[in-house]
């Protein structure tokens, strides 16, 4: 655990608050010293966004400073404690088994951002784990995160993957590696789980201060803060996994100390897109019963937020029937929230593009909006029945609906078993678009591709480009698919491999966890 002085200045200026104010909430401590560091990726790009000098990074020196081998000036590596809900039973701790925070760099743009590694050896919280990362998981981490990034879905992101010279031992030996990843912070459901279990209130209460001072200064007045604090995070969640639902992202494992409270996707690990579309696509190895499949992730996130709540009950009323009715009113909000985000998105992959007064709660009797936004919903509803029946690809398909606006329906109808079953439900649509004013069709189909992705981290490809890294060591195929994924929207020529499915259209496609 010896570290160096760094031989770069690389531009690090950390300020590092979690450390400052939360006493009690971590424990100091070091990477484990890696036998031959050496960058397998540098994201320039968010080097560059950090105030960083990515052409310093770029070297044997940087590798050593991303590993966590040369400490930094400035940095405080601490390991965070946290609990969380893993497939529904409660493990009271968790916390940092394999990563660590560095500290806190205030971007170019002012915003506090995290730079942690992760796979940087055992901690105090390893319990039986080994404290590392395998190359594998450490680049799929990097890919799909950059995908949605580019998609501008809330990310963690990678600011470098870098291998370690040593192996991690799995079923076989595996080439470790260390991801260095950048996040708004590392506060999760499950940090607050792990403080209200134990009954710690005065930490909690610190947590909570902190919470909102970091990700909702607007809230520090307010006079319920741990309500609407819990209010906050209800909205950031619920607009996330719309979004997720929209290009067909399933998480995987969406434990709660998997889940953030700045409402970034966290954690990629048995993580995929799905292919055909089918609510019920689970690809994870250990979701044996399906609790964390695609159609199901709405409802687990309020499920896991509802563990949120309860542990901040003793800090949103000190009469604990009073507690609970303000967070049920709370956690209520979840539904109507994400349902606003998940419909306006998917109008926005039909072409819809008229403004439509969003319902208020208290809108009374049935606005004119209000049904019109049943039928968009029916709409939708119904071409996605009609999607999974005739097991056509979820991204190819609402794709190649922006080309039925450039009469050219050929790319959609290839995605269906039989083609005809389309035909209603495209009447009714091109009736729809005609009361929809404001786009003549060209833009339409512009706005449309711009809401709906060609390229996506098709499961196949990320399985190929991680294969050559890790049998061959050759990173061609990553760095060309994290190219393509840098632009979803923009078809470009030659690209057509990365837009299909696999031949097979995926079946039977497992993830592993990542660990
Ligand atoms: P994850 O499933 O990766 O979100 O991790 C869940 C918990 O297990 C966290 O507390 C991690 O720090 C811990 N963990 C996962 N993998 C390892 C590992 N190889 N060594 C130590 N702890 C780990
Ligand atoms: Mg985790």
């Amino acid at each position: 655990m010896s570290a160096t002085a760094p031989e770069i200045d690389a531009g690090f200026s950390f300020d590092n608050s979690y450390h400052r104010e939360l006493a009690g909430c971590y424990v100091d401590w070091q990477a484990a010293t890696v036998a031959a560091p050496r960058l397998l990726k540098l994201n320039r790009a968010l080097a560059g966004e950090l105030g960083l000098n990515a052409d310093r990074l770029d070297s044997a020196a940087g590798a050593r400073v991303l590993v966590g081998n040369s400490v930094l000036p400035g940095a405080q590596p601490l390991a965070q404690a946290y609990a969380g809900h893993q497939f529904g039973g409660f493990s009271p701790q968790l916390g940092d088994g394999r990563a660590l925070l560095l500290g806190e760099l205030i971007d170019r743009q002012g915003r506090r951002r995290d730079l942690q590694l992760k796979g940087s050896g055992r901690t105090p919280f390893s319990r039986g784990g080994d404290g590392k990362a395998a190359v594998g998981p450490v680049l799929r981490e990097y890919l799909i995160g950059e995908a949605m990034h580019a998609m501008g879905i809330p990310t963690t992101r990678a600011l470098a993957a870098v291998a370690t010279g040593e192996q991690v031992f799995r079923e076989t030996p595996l080439p470790g590696a260390v991801l260095a990843r950048v996040a708004a912070s590392h506060l999760r459901v499950g940090t607050f789980e792990y403080f209200a279990a134990r009954r710690e209130t005065e930490s909690l209460q610190r947590l909570l201060a902190y919470a909102i001072a970091r990700h909702d200064p607007g809230l520090a007045d307010h006079d319920r803060p741990a309500l609407a604090f819990l209010a906050a995070v209800v909205g950031r969640q619920a607009a996330l996994i719309a979004r997720w639902m929209q290009v067909g992202f399933i998480h995987g494992v969406m434990n709660t100390d998997n889940m953030t409270i700045s409402g970034e996707t966290i954690d990629y690990g048995p993580c995929a897109f799905m292919d055909r579309y089918d609510p019920a696509t689970v690809f994870s190895s250990i979701d044996h019963h399906g609790r964390y499949a695609y159609g199901n992730q709405p409802g687990i996130a309020v499920w896991n937020l509802a563990r949120l709540a309860e542990a901040l009950l003793p800090l949103i009323d000190a009469e604990p029937d009073r507690a609970v009715e303000s967070a049920t009113e709370v956690l209520q909000r979840f539904g109507p929230a994400y349902e606003s985000h998940w419909l306006a998105g998917m109008r926005a992959k039909l072409g819809l593009v008229a403004a439509v007064e969003p319902a208020g709660p208290e809108s009374g009797p049935e606005t004119p909006a209000d049904e019109m936004a049943a039928d968009d919903r029916a709409l939708v509803r119904d071409l996605l029945d009609i999607l999974h029946a005739q097991a056509a690809d979820f991204t190819g398909s609402f794709r190649a609906l922006a080309d039925v606006l450039d009469r050219d329906e050929s790319r959609l109808r290839v995605q269906c078993r039989d083609p005809a079953a389309l035909d209603p439900w495209l009447a009714r649509w091109r009736a729809r678009l005609r009361v929809d004013p404001g786009l003549a069709s060209p833009e339409r189909a512009r706005a449309m591709r711009a809401a709906s992705p060609i390229y996506i981290p098709r499961n196949h490809l990320v399985e190929r480009a991680l294969a050559a890294a890790v049998e061959e060591g050759d990173l061609e195929p990553f760095e060309a698919l994290l190219e393509v994924l840098g632009d979803p929207f923009t078809e470009r020529p030659g690209l057509d491999a990365y837009t299909q499915a696999a031949p097979d259209g995926g079946a039977g496609y497992q993830t592993f966890c990542g660990t």
